[in-house]
């Protein structure tokens, strides 16, 4: 018993220890065989392939292999030989069966292969235990685990910033309330508004919409920080690229400026497809066979090349100059709708785009202002299929633009007095971005919809497990 006597499926694949004695454990996904022998399909998600299992018959007892019937839990020890089958190497020719749990075959709801994304959604507490599922989780796990690799090598520094918040002013999209007051009889002021002095933090407070002014906090202490934290935006869009709760990853470097910024976002990139094609080959193989065809040469093909850099102006020019209808009409001053993000990325350059220089009504209050009075050093990468996948810029670093972009905007100062403290005191060029965890999932897993990147998705009226 115990962890230490189990083999994972992965490694018994890779092992040429034939003829010795191996104990596996998993979910059945097929049974099949006849009188004499029975073969049972073996996985427990460190791998996409299956162990065979080999089994005879009369030993077990056809009452007992009954039961093995797929999504049961088993345990099997034997011994580990070399398969004459197709398409495998090893199997095991079992010499003692345990079933942990059955899975009653009238009821199990993975009971036969081929499900539709939608249905599985539907069982999201069961999905794991397809290959896509497993395919997806485990891409996603190499690439969280590339993600802090990356910036531990660079000597960047994890920052834990507050999941509950008592800022309102980042104005990065609706955010939900975080309260212990009794919302059928909420304490009332004066004024018979609710009265969040008696709530439990004695303010306001919401779920965070981005870590990014408190990461701001430590690069100016720290010189370089990323965070990789859950955020939450109550929008109500019901798009595939938009999630409720979702991951975002982001880097905050002191002395960093837009070009600065763009090189690491690109250097960053690029580093976690490069690991992914190594390290997750057969799942990203599965998927591309299963589901999108040009994924692993899409996933090279950005990895391989540069990214082409233009300005706001320039892609206003592209896509005036297009002769594309779009949906959603292009003039300066508009903000880049996904549709014209793809057509740059997809029809006109075929690569990766970062646009710099947004005109500052369309961006939030803390971009660096440019001279000409009307952009800000913003940026956002532009990837194929997806659209933007991060969105970042240099920051305001002089405390009297900063002021001033702040009152033409109505945001409360005294509530970024502390955010504001570090322009007064040692204040210094810096810049970051945030990088949309489930968008580079779409990206690396060919999936359409955000919801089957994420094991739990959370979005409007979906909550429950
Ligand atoms: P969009 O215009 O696509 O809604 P945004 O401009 O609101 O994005 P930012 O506030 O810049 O996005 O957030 C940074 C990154 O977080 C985006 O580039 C994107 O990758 C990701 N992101 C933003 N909103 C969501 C969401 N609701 N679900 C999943 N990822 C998101
Ligand atoms: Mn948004």
């Amino acid at each position: 018993m115990g962890i230490k006597a189990r083999t994972r499926v992965r490694e018994a694949l890779l092992s040429k220890e034939f003829g010795t004695e191996i104990t596996v454990k998993g979910w059945v996904r097929t049974r099949r065989g006849n009188k004499k022998i029975a073969f049972i399909s073996l996985n427990d998600g460190s791998t996409i392939k299956n162990i065979q299992i080999v089994a005879d018959v009369p030993q077990f007892g056809e009452e007992f292999l009954k039961k093995i019937t797929t999504g049961a839990c088993i345990s099997v020890t034997g011994e580990l030989k070399e398969s004459m089958g197709k398409g495998q190497n090893v199997e095991i020719l079992a010499g003692n069966l345990e079933l942990y749990g059955p899975a009653d075959p009238l009821k199990y709801p993975l009971q036969k292969k081929g499900h539709t994304l939608e249905f599985l959604r539907e069982i999201a507490h069961l999905r794991p235990r397809t290959n896509t599922f497993g395919a997806v989780l485990r891409i996603r796990h190499a690439l969280a685990y590339a993600i802090h690799k990356f910036f531990n090598d660079k000597g960047f520094l994890y920052l834990h910033t507050p999941i509950i918040t008592g800022a309102d002013a980042e104005g990065a999209g609706e955010m939900f309330r975080v309260t212990t007051l009794d919302i059928s009889n909420p304490p009332r002021t004066n004024g018979n508004r609710i009265d969040y002095r008696e709530d439990f933090f004695g303010r306001e407070t919401n779920l965070t919409v981005s870590g990014q002014l408190e990461a701001e906090l430590g690069a100016l202490a720290l010189s370089d920080v990323y965070t990789f934290g859950p955020t939450f935006r109550a929008e109500n869009s019901n798009t595939p690229r938009h999630l409720a709760e979702f991951w975002m990853i982001e880097p905050e470097m002191a002395f960093y400026d837009i070009e600065d910024n763009m090189d690491l976002a690109e250097e960053f990139l690029k580093y976690l497809l490069v690991r992914l094609l190594d390290e997750c080959r057969e799942d990203l193989e599965f998927l591309t066979e299963m589901y999108d065809r040009d994924l692993i040469e899409r996933i090279k093909h950005v990895a391989e090349n540069d990214f082409i850099r233009i300005t706001y102006n320039e892609a206003i020019d592209i896509l005036s100059t297009s002769g594309k209808e779009f949906e959603f009409p292009v003039h300066w001053g508009a903000d880049l709708q996904s549709e014209h993000e793809r057509y740059l990325v997809e029809n006109h350059f075929g690569k990766p785009v970062i646009i710099t220089g947004y005109p500052r009504d369309i961006k939030a209050f803390y971009m660096k202002q440019n001279d000409d009075g009307k952009t800000v050093r913003a940026m956002d990468v532009l990837f194929p299929k997806i659209g933007e996948i991060i969105g970042g810029s240099q920051r305001e670093e002089d405390l009297e633009k900063l002021e001033k972009r702040i009152q033409e905007l109505n945001i409360p100062k005294e509530e970024l007095w502390w955010y504001l403290d570090t322009r007064r005191f040692g204040t210094a060029p810096h810049s970051g971005f945030g990088l949309g965890f489930e968008r580079l999932m779409l990206f690396v897993t060919g999936m359409g919809n955000i919801r089957d990147v994420i094991p739990f998705p959370r979005t409007p009226k979906n909550a429950e497990f």
